[in-house]
């Protein structure tokens, strides 16, 4: 099973209100078995919201509110449970295909905290969990084989 940012399948959970729908993406999910997740959401934020971005080693939105514990609480809650989902289907987290640039679901290159759209080296915090038991990520922008 693998998990997908629901954004990418056009769930309007993005900061905007809107949401960054993919068609390869929507086509891997009619394919395989996924459960998506939007760790924001599961953290209680509402949609639309400011964007945010990590700096140093704080998430802060861009009024300044300091919002580290709910993205590192979203991004364990989401994963916990995407876990529970494929465990009760009798499979496990294969892989994940998640929005890019992102502080929760960005893969390498993220937001650099400075709200100007540049890019530095790092992860969001669902990504950094995915890492840590070694699952395998890619982005929208990182298109795959699929039968
Ligand atoms: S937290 Fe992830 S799934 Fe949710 S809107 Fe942001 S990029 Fe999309």
């Amino acid at each position: 099973m693998y998990i997908i940012s629901a954004c990418l399948l056009g769930e309007n959970c993005k900061y905007n209100g809107g949401n960054n729908y993919c068609e390869w993406v929507a086509e891997f999910a009619r394919r395989h078995s996924y459960v998506t997740v939007c760790p924001e959401t599961r953290a209680g934020l509402p949609a639309p919201r400011p964007p945010a971005e990590i700096v140093g080693d704080q998430v802060l939105d861009a009024e300044g509110r300091d919002l580290t514990a709910d993205f590192i609480r979203g991004a364990f809650q989401s994963y916990k449970e995407a876990k529970e989902t494929a465990r009760k289907a009798g499979e496990t987290i294969e892989g994940a295909i998640l929005k890019a640039k992102s502080p929760s679901c960005g893969k390498d290159r993220i937001y650099d905290g400075t709200f100007s759209g540049r890019l530095t080296d790092g992860d969001g915090h669902l990504v950094r969990l995915l890492k840590e038991d070694n699952i395998d990520v890619i982005t929208e922008k990182e298109n795959i084989e699929h039968d």
